[in-house]
């Protein structure tokens, strides 16, 4: 009934998506297996892509080829660049989207992809011989091979639903936990844990108040996630609004603490300790007495509203009482109630930087399995684990971003090397060169990349180069560029020209803070209308290398630092436990994890500057 697969790819969540869609464009025959079509890409929680890192982790998923930023602008109702007011690299692009259409959005693009088939079920458990996968077993009883597979779980397996003293079994609200693939991993030597995550109640737009709400519009020129042109920025937008829960409302919701199953240790999992239910932001900040609520459509064309901030698993009437106290919310009809989560998930220091497993050959894992939360951290490990199933059965090397690349870099970087106990979301703070990992220079960062492994299609290559080529002339004809102290003391505040007497480039002139090309350009017709050849991407591009230079090139030489140990590798055969000299803890860390650079070595939590120096004596560097 089934031919062999190149790859098998369990899960049709973002991580799946992406997973499938890399591995079938580069060339591999792919079978997506899914418990529900009808729930291909579903959003879990919360209608929206991107914010901050995470928005310049789906840029970087476009660079490399990847789908999510397409899906997404095909799918926004609202756009943001969130931290405008900061330095670019912390510029964070975020939509708001409707939810049915991101999911119809990612079954098209998958169904219009050659090389991908479709099977709906629940995969039961792996078929592994010698320690390499070799197929999957589905709950019918069928067995299908492959020459690798991708599991991207998310919240199915063994998952628990909790909502106040009630408690079921369930992947997401109607839907089946998966069972079955935890027990054979761990029978193979796999450590399995546990997390939880939780989601707020949904309730009907037409029952609420917005003239008792601010409103919050989206961009005035708002902007899109994919570099290609393959889609187009929103000519419209649907507005959101924010309200604040009170004193009352915080009284409503402490009367249901005691069956609350986060205070009466039914919940066991650790939960993301930065999205917390608002229980836990109530008995935290017990000083505070109001927080924060973002009102959210759910789409275009539904009444459907989420409740941003109000995420929660008392029990239904607490929740119910308590969100009719919100201003704006006192007629409120629920659609349903929050819930709290509890799922496996398998630590991630079990896995090599391609996201394969180090106990079974050809087996990858991706998303919220490997300890993560969020649809685009999900999204960049399945494209990672769909690149390098991929290359694996091609025979070809494996696909590594390192830090100084990407945040996806960052990202698996850190779950490889230091392991996560709660949920691991990715924030600006965890890039130590966020200055090079901007979200508007991601295509320049990793188009080539994409394009190098067939991922990434000509017309991006082509799209990167004209922007790259067109920036470095920008840049070096506004070195030449120079403009008159009159022109700009006529046209510009005296704050900003005190000390400019004569001739001075537009290259210098851009450097001080308070001036942009958008001002620049007021003060001289000829450079305005040298401007206006360029479009907006270019214009930015040029202001920003310019500005930051300096800071710029001193990330790009501790970067040089780094790569030097970077590229000095470890043989994989190393014993680590024959070196006396390195601590114990070194010692086990070095041998669980197998770093396959010194630098990797350093990175991992528990290796000391002592074993790394002793690591550097052993390896004769
Ligand atoms: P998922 O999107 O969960 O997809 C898993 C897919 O695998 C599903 O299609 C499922 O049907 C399929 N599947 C599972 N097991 C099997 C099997 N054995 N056989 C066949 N198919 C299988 N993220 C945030 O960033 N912030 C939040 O506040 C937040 N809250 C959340 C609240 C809830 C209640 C839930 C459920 C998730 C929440 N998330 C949140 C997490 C976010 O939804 C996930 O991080 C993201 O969806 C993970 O993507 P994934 O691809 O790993 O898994």
């Amino acid at each position: 009934m089934f031919p062999e697969y190149d790859v098998i790819v369990v899960g049709g969540g973002h991580a799946g998506c992406e997973a499938a869609h890399a591995a079938a464009k580069m060339g591999n025959s792919v079978l997506l297996c899914t418990m529900n079509m009808n729930t291909i890409a579903q959003m879990s929680c919360n209608p929206a892509i991107g914010g901050v890192a995470k928005g310049q982790i789906v840029r970087e998923i476009d660079a490399l080829g990847g789908m999510t930023g397409i899906i997404s602008d095909k799918s926004m109702i609202q756009f943001r660049m969130l931290n405008r007011s900061k330095g670019p690299a912390m510029w964070s692009p975020r939509s708001q989207n409707d939810r049915m259409r991101f999911a119809e959005e990612w079954r098209l693009a998958l169904e219009g992809t050659p090389g991908v088939d479709f099977w709906q079920e629940m995969i039961s458990g792996l078929v592994v011989e010698d320690k390499r996968v070799v197929g999957v077993k589905t709950g019918i009883g069928l067995e299908i091979k492959a020459k690798s597979v991708v599991l991207t779980n998310g919240t199915f397996l063994n998952g628990l639903i909790h909502i106040g003293e009630k408690q079921f079994g369930g992947g997401r609200t109607g839907e089946a936990a998966a069972k079955g693939i935890t027990e054979q991993l761990v029978d193979l030597g796999f450590e399995a844990g546990r997390m939880k995550t939780g989601t707020p109640p949904r309730v009907d737009g037409r029952s609420l108040d917005y003239s008792k709400m601010e409103v919050q519009y989206g961009d005035e020129k708002p902007e899109k996630f994919s570099f290609s042109d393959e889609t187009s920025t929103l000519k419209e937008q649907r507005t959101c609004w924010i309200t604040y829960t009170n004193k009352e409302v915080h009284e409503t919701l402490e009367t249901g603490f005691d069956r609350s199953p986060m205070f009466n240790g039914r919940i066991q999992g650790l939960g993301p300790r930065y999205c917390p239910s608002i229980e836990d932001k109530i008995n935290r900040f017990a000083e505070r007495d109001r927080h924060q609520i973002f009102v959210e459509p759910e789409g275009w064309d539904t009444v459907e509203i989420y409740v941003n901030g109000f995420s929660t698993s008392l029990p239904e009437d607490v929740q119910y009482k308590a969100i009719r106290k919100i201003a704006g919310f006192e007629n409120c009809k629920m659609f349903r109630p929050g819930y709290a989560i509890e799922y496996d998930f398998f630590p991630p220091t079990q896995l090599k930087l391609t996201l394969e497993t180090q106990l079974v050959e050809n087996l990858f894992f991706a998303g919220q399995i490997n300890g993560t939360t969020g649809y685009e951290e999900a999204g960049c490990q399945g494209l990672i684990a769909g690149i390098n199933a991929a290359r694996k059965v091609q025979e070809e090397s494996p696909f590594l971003l390192k830090r100084s690349d990407a945040y996806i870099g960052v990202l698996i970087d850190d779950l490889i090397n230091k392991g996560t106990e709660e949920p691991y979301r990715m924030f600006t703070s965890r890039a130590e060169f966020r200055l090079l990992l901007r979200q508007d220079n991601a295509d320049l960062r990793l188009t080539e990349l994409g394009h190098s492994i067939g991922l990434a299609s000509d017309e991006r290559l082509e799209k990167m180069l004209d922007k790259k080529n067109d920036t470095a002339k920008l840049i070096n004809d506004l070195k030449q560029k120079k403009l008159s102290p009159e022109s700009i003391n006529s046209g510009l505040e005296e704050k900003d020209t005190a000390t400019i007497k004569e001739k001075i480039t537009v290259e210098k002139l851009l450097k001080r803070p308070q001036l942009g090309l958008t001002s620049i350009k007021k003060l001289d017709p000829d450079i305005d209308q040298y401007l206006s050849k360029y479009p907006q991407e270019v214009l930015d591009q040029a202001e920003i290398q310019i500005k930051y230079n300096s800071y710029i090139e001193k990330e790009k030489q501790m970067v040089e630092k780094l790569n030097s140990m970077e590229n000095f590798k470890i043989p994989s055969s190393f014993d680590y436990l024959a070196i006396p000299a390195l601590s114990a803890e070194g010692k086990q860390k070095l041998h669980k994890i197998r770093p396959e650079t010194l630098g990797q070595a350093s990175r991992i939590s528990g290796v000391s500057p002592a074993d790394l120096s002793i690591l550097t004596v052993y390896l004769g560097r």
